[in-house]
């Protein structure tokens, strides 16, 4: 199964890509949490990454798509995967048919999940006094969700026109997201 999950900034995905990745048996792939954790360890993509996290940027395309290459080139990818937090843009979505056309499989589904858009930003400064995110401040949060409705809801279309879109409602309890996501991906047969 191969699977991308897209919703703006603090729609909730993270928390149902690892719930959905362990239903279907593959890793859920999180750009956002590699990024965070190559900072925490210091490393030379962390560095260069952290400047563009800090202020809400999208990190650089050719950096963004490298990482994710090389994350689905291991061998617990290899059954499938979800995408959490990539494509973002338009080049990530030509990279990243080109990664999956090389594995001789296709996508099987995108998720987006929707959200209101003021119980967004209450979610999100909720997260920042609990987790403590750098990128959690009002400032931020405002520049991620411009550069969201900027650069990637557009791509929603993209994939709508593939056919390959299912929206799903993001509000409510997380368990009953679940639920909908759940039935939603039901009948899509793996490829
Ligand atoms: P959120 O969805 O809440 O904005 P993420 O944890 O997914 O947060 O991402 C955090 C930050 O990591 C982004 O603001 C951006 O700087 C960087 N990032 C994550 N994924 C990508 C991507 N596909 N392309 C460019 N930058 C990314």
């Amino acid at each position: 199964m191969r699977l991308i999950f897209m919703g703006p900034p603090g729609a909730g995905k993270g928390t149902q890509a690892n719930f959905v990745a362990q239903r279907y048996g593959i890793p859920a792939i999180s750009t956002g949490d590699i990024f965070r954790a190559n900072v925490t360890r210091g490393t030379e993509l962390g560095l260069e990454a952290q400047r563009f996290m800090d202020a809400g940027e999208y990190v650089p395309d050719a950096v963004t798509n490298l990482m994710v290459r090389n994350r689905i080139d291991e061998p617990d990818a290899e059954p499938g995967f979800l995408l959490d937090g990539y494509p973002r843009t338009l080049a990530q979505v030509e990279e990243l048919d080109g990664m999956i056309a090389f594995t001789g499989h296709a996508l099987d589904a995108v998720v987006s999940l929707t959200v209101d858009s003021d119980e967004i930003v209450e979610r999100l400064l909720q997260r920042a006094q609990l987790e403590g995110r750098a990128d959690d401040t009002e400032d931020v949060i405002r520049r991620r969700q411009e550069l969201y409705a900027e650069q990637t809801a557009p791509l929603i279309e993209v994939y709508r026109d593939r056919g390959l879109l299912i929206e799903v409602d993001g509000m409510g309890e997380v368990d009953d997201v679940t639920g909908r996501i759940l039935a939603a991906l039901e009948p899509i047969p793996e490829s």
